[in-house]
């Protein structure tokens, strides 16, 4: 076959196959120009999942008579006209290829009016196959009608899913869009039913509500509003707190320049913001709106303008990662605590001040040995004695956000009364937070304390372990471990950190030998660090089935009001809970 020029409609077809993919693509491809249109009100309406009809119409600028068949045209745009606009984009669509790909490939008619024609214009077909311009009854704005889309191209036909499949595609991108311009109205219809609708979004009360429209009002209640600007980048919306995780990555809107778009530099640095407080295998839920220069995002590195380049992508990932990170240290047990009721608490009724009422109920309650209980927690009773003063002068004025302890459920939980009602603690997940922040903290100050311990303990390890131990001496050293290689298999242990003097000392180490294994010794060691100090912080804290005296208990409590991050464990499940007084009538059917 000689060389041939492929006709115009052959070139849009393979230009479609580029950027229309499914309904989905030709109502993102439409919305978007609805909004450069700098339309405040968008309507879609659905047939069969969009294969049958999309239409859209708008009240954007409108294209005026004399520019109908141009913008049917391929590679004809209003957006820009020099490379030098091209590196600054501050469109949605610059390429001008959607309008001429979707009429390539079904049956297309735009309608359009602008303010200062008499009335609206009305093209249908492709730029080759153009009828000509007609009058219409059209207000000033845009209607765009696709229909039987594909209806030429069986191949691509066939592969589309089924009528509720594509409509989920499609309403997902509607979803997006809703997010990306809370001043927009929108709404979306399917089969002529009513399906989506939000009106404009002003002020932030009115775009949560808009948020919890797209994410559930769930993630509304429990996220963090967030904003941060810094070095000419811009940061702000909704990340949900850690407690409401998600099994998969389906609840994540990164909007930049108000354009939604998947990045795996973005991606990483929330990842690793969110990476002190998420269990392995679960992903943060979040909506989060970056701005910053358009010159310093290329927005032109995917044909359907899904992924960007940032210019400078290590100072973004850092401004993002630093702004995720700080907003979450913030999630202190008690910061996010449930609205506080007016509830009239007497203040002599505050549980764990030591009336005599409460000691008699704490003496009742313990059915263990002086021995038992002094066996542990100098460092909570140290704190403890001092607090115990705190108590009853503060229950005179201000009670803390976890309030006072009242008793303990099971060996498990802590029951504590705080001015909105019930607390519960899961004291095993609280205390494992505190100590991991504690031996954070010491360990990035290098200095965790050791304490030598009585009788060194011999153990058997596997070669493997015996090697690992012997070469990484100077790194167990820094954990707060003192081990010796005595032997092919065999190690001493000698001293292990202060923070730990309650663990099994043994296990502990076993644990640890299998993370630095895990790890090999490549590895970075701050990489390793969090896990390796997350596995001490597990062995070392309060196992369930321990008793504590209500001191205790309420050491535990300030220690969590005062820790960072101590709103969930280490694993991410929260740490306490709160029943509202509110909630507890209801329980009872109180006042209805
Ligand atoms: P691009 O958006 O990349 O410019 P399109 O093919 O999507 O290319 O659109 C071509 C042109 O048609 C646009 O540049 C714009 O001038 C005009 N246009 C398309 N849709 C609308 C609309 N809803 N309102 C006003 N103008 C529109
Ligand atoms: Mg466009």
């Amino acid at each position: 076959m000689r060389i041939q020029k492929l006709s115009s409609q052959l070139i849009n077809q393979i230009a479609a196959g580029e950027v229309i993919e499914r309904p989905a693509s030709v109502v993102k491809e439409c919305l978007e120009n609805s909004l450069d249109a700098g339309a405040t009100k968008i309507d879609i309406e659905i047939e069969q999942g969009g294969v049958k009809l999309i239409k859209i119409r708008d009240n954007g600028c409108g294209i005026p008579k004399a520019d109908l068949a141009l913008a049917l045209q391929r590679h004809a745009t209003s957006k820009i006209s020099t490379l030098e606009d091209l590196e600054q984009v501050a469109t949605m669509g610059f390429r001008g290829e959607a309008l001429p790909s979707i009429a390539s490939v079904s049956q297309l008619r735009l309608s359009s009016n602008t303010a200062d024609q008499e009335h609206g214009w009305t093209v249908a077909g492709t730029h080759e196959s153009l009828s000509g311009e007609e009058p219409a009854a059209h207000p000033p704005g845009t209607t765009v009608e696709v229909r039987e889309l594909f209806f030429n191209v069986p191949a691509r036909r066939k592969f589309l899913r089924t009528e509720k499949t594509e409509f989920q595609h499609l309403e997902q991108v509607v979803r997006r869009i809703a997010l990306s311009r809370p001043e927009v109205a929108i709404s979306l219809t399917h089969n002529q039913r009513v399906i989506f609708t939000a009106k404009t979004a002003q002020s932030r009360a009115e775009i949560e509500q808009r948020v919890a429209a797209v994410c559930g009002n769930s993630f509304i209640e429990q996220c963090l509003f967030i904003e941060h600007a810094a070095a000419g980048l811009k940061l702000n919306g909704w990340i949900a707190l850690p407690t409401f995780s998600r099994s998969q990555a389906d609840m994540q809107y990164f909007f930049v320049n108000r354009r939604m778009v998947r990045d795996k530099v973005l991606s990483h640095a929330v990842r690793q913001g969110y990476q002190d407080v998420l269990f392995h295998g679960r992903y943060p839920a979040y909506v989060l709106y970056l701005e910053l220069d358009p010159r310093l995002v290329d927005v032109n590195a995917h044909p359907a303008k899904h992924e960007v380049r940032f210019r400078e992508s290590r100072l973004v990932h850092d401004f993002l990662f630093r702004s995720l990170q700080s907003a979450l240290s913030e999630t202190r047990a008690g910061s996010t605590a449930t609205p506080v009721l007016e509830a009239d608490i007497p203040a002599t009724n505050m549980g764990g001040s030591i009336s005599a009422q409460n000691y008699r109920a704490q003496q009742g309650h313990l059915g263990f040995s002086i021995k038992e209980q002094t066996a542990a927690y100098e460092s909570l009773l140290a704190g403890a004695k001092a607090d115990r003063n705190a108590v009853v002068e503060a229950s005179e004025t201000e009670i803390p956000p976890l309030g006072y302890a009242l008793a303990q459920l099971k060996s498990i939980y802590i029951l504590a009364e705080n001015a909105a009602g019930l607390v519960l603690v899961d004291m095993h997940a609280a205390h494992e937070r505190i100590t991991y922040e504690k031996l954070k903290a010491s360990y990035s100050q290098r200095s965790v304390q050791t304490q030598p311990l009585l009788l060194p303990i011999t153990i058997t390890v596997s070669q493997r372990e015996a090697d690992i131990a012997e070469s990484s001496a100077d790194e167990f050293m820094q954990y707060g471990f003192e081990v010796q290689r005595i032997g092919p298999e065999q190690l001493r242990l000698r001293q292990i950190p202060a923070l730990l003097h309650d663990a099994d000392a043994e296990q502990l180490l076993r644990d640890l030998l299998a993370d630095f294994l895990k790890h090999g010794q490549s590895t970075r060691l701050k990489e390793a660090g969090d896990e390796v100090l997350a596995t001490m912080a597990c062995h070392a804290s309060v196992r369930a089935n321990r008793r504590l005296t209500l001191v205790e208990m309420n050491a535990l409590l300030r220690e969590m009001e005062q820790t960072e991050r101590s709103g969930q464990c280490n694993h991410g499940r929260p740490t306490w809970s709160q029943l509202t007084l509110e909630q507890l009538d209801k329980l009872f059917k109180r006042g209805q």
